[in-house]
């Protein structure tokens, strides 16, 4: 998605770590109309699918979430990170380690608003290692519902979990591919891919 890559050129920090922030424009700061661009284009990329239900994760996924619900016209549940799960049978739950804070999180779903049988498109604003796809993923094979596809706003091509994901047959479709990051210089490279 030209926009999305002509702004992360503009605004976008290449940090240490293999990390990108974005928080001008996505994760802090958040530029709407950019948003609204960004669920158009999942719409049209996911537009052959039947679509019951978005899931993301907090905090980040929820705004690119909800803007990209709008086009399909369907309600967004969050996955919630919580230290210490009460395990009371009414939730589904996972663990996912966090790739910016680096620490294990439980990550729970109510089991009122994920049913089996559902068709689900999974959004989130980065896949890195793929962690917190994973995760997402387990919780929709445990509630039994169907995935239809994953889409990530900016995919780190040099980390894994793309790769993991399309090897599944999974339809994940990343808006910008990042296959290199130069924190010395500042500097990163995009696939070519449309
Ligand atoms: P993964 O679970 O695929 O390893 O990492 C994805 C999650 O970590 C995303 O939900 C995102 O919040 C965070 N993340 C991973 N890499 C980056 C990055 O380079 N920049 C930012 N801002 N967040 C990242």
């Amino acid at each position: 998605m030209k926009l999305l890559k002509e702004r992360i050129r503009k605004d976008g920090i290449v940090k240490e770590g293999n990390v990108l922030k974005v928080d001008q424009f996505l994760n802090h700061q958040m530029d709407i109309e950019l948003l609204n661009e960004i669920g158009k284009e999942f719409k049209r990329r996911f537009a052959q699918k039947q679509i019951d239900k978005i899931l993301t994760i907090e905090a980040s996924g929820i705004g690119i979430a909800c803007i990209t619900a709008q086009y399909f016209h369907v309600p967004v549940v969050f996955a919630k990170k919580s230290q210490s799960v009460n395990l009371d049978g009414e939730s589904y739950v996972t663990k996912i380690e966090s790739f910016t804070h680096k620490r294990i999180y439980d990550v729970i779903v109510s089991k009122k608003y994920l049913k089996e049988g559902e068709h689900v498109l999974i959004i989130d604003d980065f896949m890195a290692n793929g962690c917190a796809v994973n995760g997402l993923l387990d919780i929709l094979e445990e509630a039994g519902a169907i995935v239809e596809g994953v889409g990530i706003v900016i995919e780190k091509g040099f980390q894994d979990g793309g790769k993991s994901i399309r090897e599944r047959g999974i339809q994940l479709e990343s808006l910008a591919i990042v296959d290199a990051m130069n924190p010395a210089e500042g500097s990163l490279t995009f696939r070519e891919t449309e």
